[in-house]
Order: structure tokens, then C-alpha cells, then sequence
């Protein structure tokens, strides 16, 4: 039988895996990949670190574990793959089932054939149109090219202020590596919170923690032009037209799916902008393919289709297609929750299924959410504090999303969510799941487990909670609720928010009643550094017959504006 011939076209994440994929299930097939770039393979996501000084080997992005980096010559010796470099595809011939190849270091076009195609041409940066943009110092991070350029400006040391302009994932990780590369860095966003995966209280959070590393955040305002002298940046100008001067300026405004090679083959292309797979990652040509950020998927909670430009979603996704492209349809890939993390500094953030936010703009109300604030381990363990929200369908009772930021290890609690989201389970079960527990690892009950616990207790009423942001409106608009703080003396001379506050530790409270307010229904809201002396004071006064008293979710670690102390 005739060899079956793919092309591969996006030599990075899904391509390279795709390729890997379909060898091991064919061996004699004619695999061909075409590459753009110089490199293959490369760990973009590892970007950031390399830029940083994490490691300073440029290598390691490259290599195999074993340090063997995967150039041309290892894909033709270890996969029988030929991998064409700086090549680009041009052209794709439905109808011949070939592709036209310019080779970018001679210019000399060639054409190979196809039984199966893969297109894998990843994103590129949705660049805003700001004046100054093409200024010499002013950068993307998507590129190998970019991370040599601002690796060489953290080990040149001549620039000494930098701005990020968007505060999304790559934003943020940038902003660390240049503050961490001892560059004074200033954060720019244009929403009113960076990280849009999260919901606003766990994004400021996560700005503060950013802000408490020296670095300046701005929301809520955009740059409005880069400026420069004799062709090189010396500055940003914010809408207040505020300049903020600088040496580099890294854009992280988002990316776009490469579909203009797809386009102009005729292929269908979704609404919003990525190449249409149906589950077999197939494209409206049964013989063409398409994996990672050039495609759109479906959420697997709105059934809408996303844009999901991911790591881990690309390489499942090209396992999927080479699998597809040598075996016929038989593999499907069903979608995605939108999970996703970012380390910032020594604290991580992260969101796995819907946010409130994302809920809401899909017309998803009938949900529950709490924040909860707990260790990750047993203090005799060095805990350390983790902050996440929980989202729950009320009639359902699934969960449907989570955050967590902090840190304490924010990874092992979203992937414990991502899997019960996925898995569909109910509140009732996952109250009840069983982890592996053992001090070095977390408390008895896991924190994710102990969310689910707390949401639980809320919606069969047992505990009425009002968030940080809700009584920051409270007080912002005059209102005032009798806030009681249940911690000790030693406590709140170190830690207070200073709304005004009584304090009276918990386990003084039975007899000091006499200090609340003598109304049993004025409103009482109830707090302790994470709030569980909270919930339990709320308990007594309830019984005590107060009749509208709330607990302030998260206490004062998740309160995320300005305190006392
Ligand atoms: C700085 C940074 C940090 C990130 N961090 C994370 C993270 O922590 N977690 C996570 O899940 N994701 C992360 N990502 C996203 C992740 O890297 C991408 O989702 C993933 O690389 C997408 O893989 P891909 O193969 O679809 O596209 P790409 O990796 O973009 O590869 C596509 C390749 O196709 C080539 N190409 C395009 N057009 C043509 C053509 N016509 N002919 C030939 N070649 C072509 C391009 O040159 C490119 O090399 C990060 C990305 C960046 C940039």
C-alpha cells in the first residue's frame, strides 16, 4: 500500500505534536512539517522564565528532557519527520491537495503533496493602533525573536524602566520577568482589572500582590501613544496623558488565530475569527485539519464556540488531529473549560469552568458563589494562604467554575476543580470526595473540598455571607452596618481594616452582648481574619436572636482595597 503523505503546516505546540502523534501510529508514512521560524517546537510558555533568569540556558527551550534540542536533524533521526525551517507555506491547493512553500533564506517556492493536511499556524499579536508602535524598544513576547531581545536587555542592564502595556496572563508574566531581570516596571491596563480570567476581587488581589513587589499598576486607562526620539522609544502616554518614561515597552494585548493561509483556501473560518473544527478537529475540508490557537472549540459549560489559545489545549488538541489524519475520525477532542494559571512572584493565580463574570455575559444567573480563605497545609507544616471563589448552578447543584489566587499551591487546587468541573459532579458528591491527605501535603479537609463546604452551608441557608465588594459599596455609599471584627487584641494591632469596626474576641462574646446594637434586626456584619471566627460569631448572635447578621466572605485576607493596617 502507497505511504499515506501528510503536511503539517505550524511547526510549534500542536503541529510538532501532531507530527509526533501521527509517526507513532504510522510508521511509514510521509511526514512533512513547515516552519516559519528557525526553531521547532519551542516552549513558548516558557518565555518568560528564560527572560527572567530563571535559567539561562536559551537551549532548554528547545530541548527534550534529556537536553537533546529538537532541530531538523533530531525529528529526521528520532521520528523519520522532515521538518522544513524557515520555510512558509503560501498556498494550499484544495483541489491538487498541495501546498506552496516559499523558502524564506533563498526565496526559491516549491509545492509538496497531501493526503492529509494539519494546519497549525497559531496566533499572532492583536496589535492596538497606537502611534509610536513600530519605535525601536517597543516589543511583543510571543516569539523566540522577542525573548532574545528582552533577554539581551535584562543582561545589557542599560534599560532601566519598562512598561507593559495589557495586564492579561502574558502581561503579567512579563511584568515579573523584567522586575525580577531589576527593571522598574509600570503596569498598564485599559479594563478596570488585570487578569480578565478572574473575577474583579480576586483580580485586585492579585495587583496588590503584584504592587507589594515594587511594581507601579495602573487600570482602567489605556496608552494612547509610544513616543520616542531619533526612532527609539523613550516613553508611553497614558489617555490622561500622563508619560511614564522608559527604555522598553512590552504589548501583550491579546492574539489573533493565523487563518489567512485557511481563509484563502476556502476554508471556513467561525465568527469570531479562529478555523472551524468539528470534534475530530476536522476543518470544512475532510482532508484538512487544524489544532491549537488557530482554531475555535467549544466550551463545554455555554456549548458556545471560544477562542482558547493555550498550551496544553494545543498539544491535546494536535495529539487529536494527527491521530484523526493517519486513522480516520476516531479520536475526538470535546472541548474546553478555559483553564487557565499565571505564577506572580511567589503567589499564583488561576480559574478553571466559568467565572461570575463569564456566567453572567452567557446569561447563567441562577448561580452561588463564595470566597474562601484557608491554609493549604496544617500550620505546623508552613502553610501557606490560598483565596478562591466557587461557582454552583443552584438547581443543579454542579459546580461550574473556580479561582483560586495565593500562595499556597493554587495549581493542585484548580486542577482538583477542573477535573469535578469537568466530570460534571454535583455538590453532594464533591463534599464528600476523597483526596489524598497527609500533613506535608494538606489540611484534613482540602481547601477546595472545605469551598465546596462553605457554598454548601450557604445555600441551604445556614450562613448569610456578604462579599468584601458589596460592603465596600456599603460603605462607599454611607451606609453603616455594625461591623464586628471576632479576633484578639495581638491580632488586630498587626492586621485591621479600620471601617469602623468593634472588636470582640469569639470566645469573649457570650458575655459582652451587651455591646452590640440593641436593635435584633439591625444589620451586623461579621468578620475575622478569614472569616471562620466570623461565621461562628455570626452563629451566636443568631442565636442570641439578631436577626440580620451577615459574614464578610474571606475576612480581611480576601478584603482587596485599602486598610488601616
Ligand atoms: C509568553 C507566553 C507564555 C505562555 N504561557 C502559557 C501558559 O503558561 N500556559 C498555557 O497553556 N499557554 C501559554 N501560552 C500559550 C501557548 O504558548 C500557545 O497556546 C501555544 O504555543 C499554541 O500552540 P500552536 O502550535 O497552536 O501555535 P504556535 O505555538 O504559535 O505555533 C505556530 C507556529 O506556526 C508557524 N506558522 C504560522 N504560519 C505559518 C505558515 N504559513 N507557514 C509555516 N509556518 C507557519 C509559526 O511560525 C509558529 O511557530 C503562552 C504563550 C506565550 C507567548
Amino acid at each position: 500500500m502507497k505511504a499515506k503523505k501528510l503536511v503539517i503546516i505550524g511547526g510549534s505546540a500542536a503541529g510538532a505534536k501532531a507530527a509526533a502523534k501521527a509517526r507513532r501510529l504510522d510508521q511509514k508514512a510521509e511526514i512533512t512539517l513547515i516552519q516559519r521560524e528557525p526553531n521547532l517546537s519551542m516552549a513558548s510558555c516558557g518565555y518568560p522564565y528564560y527572560v527572567g533568569g530563571v535559567f539561562d540556558d536559551r537551549n532548554m527551550l528547545l530541548a527534550t528532557p534529556t537536553g537533546v534540542v529538537r532541530d531538523p536533524a533530531f525529528f529526521l533521526k528520532t521520528k523519520n519527520i522532515k521538518a522544513l525551517i524557515e520555510t512558509e507555506a503560501v498556498a494550499i491547493d484544495r483541489k491538487k491537495k498541495s501546498v506552496t512553500c516559499t523558502d524564506l533564506k533563498t526565496g526559491q517556492q516549491s509545492m509538496i503533496d497531501y493526503d492529509k493536511l494539519i494546519i497549525c499556524t497559531g496566533a499572532g499579536a492583536a496589535l492596538p493602533p497606537v502611534p509610536g508602535i513600530d519605535l525601536d524598544g517597543v516589543t511583543t513576547l510571543l516569539s523566540m525573536a522577542d525573548t532574545d531581545y528582552l533577554r539581551k536587555i535584562r543582561d545589557e542592564k542599560k534599560v532601566t524602566k519598562a512598561v507593559i502595556m495589557g495586564g492579561g496572563l502574558i502581561g503579567v508574566e512579563a511584568c515579573e520577568a523584567l522586575k525580577e531581570s531589576g527593571i522598574s516596571v509600570t503596569l498598564v491596563e485599559m479594563a478596570p482589572d488585570i487578569l480578565p480570567f478572574l473575577d474583579p476581587q480576586l483580580a485586585k488581589l492579585t495587583a496588590n500582590h503584584i504592587k507589594s513587589k515594587g511594581v507601579q499598576v495602573i487600570t482602567g486607562t489605556c496608552v494612547t501613544a509610544f513616543l520616542g526620539e531619533a526612532g527609539k522609544l523613550a516613553g508611553v502616554k497614558l489617555q490622561d496623558d500622563t508619560i511614564i518614561y522608559c527604555g522598553t515597552a512590552v504589548v501583550a494585548t491579546g492574539v489573533r488565530p493565523n487563518v489567512k493561509l485557511a481563509g484563502e483556501a476556502g476554508i471556513r473560518i467561525g465568527e469570531l475569527g479562529g478555523i472551524l473544527v468539528d470534534r475530530y478537529m476536522a476543518t470544512s475540508d475532510p482532508d484538512i485539519y487544524a489544532a491549537g490557537d488557530c482554531v475555535e472549540i467549544k466550551h463545554l459549560i455555554t456549548g458556545k464556540n471560544v477562542l482558547a489559545p493555550m498550551g496544553d489545549l494545543a498539544n491535546l488538541q494536535g495529539r487529536v488531529a494527527g491521530e484523526n489524519a493517519i486513522c480516520g475520525n476516531s479520536v475526538v477532542f470535546p472541548g474546553t473549560i478555559h483553564t487557565s494559571i499565571c505564577k506572580v512572584f511567589d503567589f499564583a493565580a488561576g480559574s478553571t469552568g466559568l467565572t461570575e463574570k463569564s456566567a453572567k455575559q452567557n446569561a447563567i444567573d441562577n448561580i452561588e458563589t463564595v470566597i474562601n480563605v484557608s491554609p493549604d497545609k496544617p500550620g505546623f507544616m508552613g502553610a501557606k494562604i490560598l483565596i478562591s471563589k466557587i461557582l454552583v448552578d443552584k438547581n443543579s447543584k454542579r459546580i461550574l467554575g473556580y479561582q483560586c489566587v495565593g500562595n499556597g499551591d493554587v495549581s493542585r487546587q484548580l486542577a482538583t476543580a477542573a477535573m469535578a468541573i469537568q466530570g460534571e459532579m454535583t455538590l453532594d458528591r464533591l463534599v464528600c470526595a476523597d483526596l489524598p491527605y497527609a500533613p506535608p501535603f494538606s489540611p484534613a479537609i482540602d481547601h477546595f473540598i472545605a469551598s465546596a463546604h462553605i457554598v454548601e452551608n450557604k445555600l441551604k441557608g445556614r450562613l448569610k455571607t456578604i462579599s468584601a465588594e458589596e460592603v465596600y459599596k456599603k460603605i462607599k455609599s454611607g451606609e453603616q452596618p455594625f461591623f464586628l471584627d471576632g479576633r484578639g487584641p495581638d491580632e488586630y494591632e498587626v492586621l485591621r481594616l479600620g471601617i469602623g469596626e468593634k472588636y470582640i474576641p469569639l470566645g469573649v462574646l457570650r458575655g459582652r452582648l451587651g455591646e452590640l446594637p440593641s436593635a435584633k434586626d439591625a444589620e451586623i456584619i461579621c468578620f475575622c481574619k478569614v472569616s471562620l471566627r466570623g461565621y461562628e460569631t455570626a452563629l451566636i448572635l443568631e442565636e442570641n436572636g439578631w436577626t440580620n447578621v451577615k459574614v464578610m466572605e474571606g475576612g480581611i485576607i480576601a478584603w482587596p482595597y485599602d486598610r488601616e493596617k
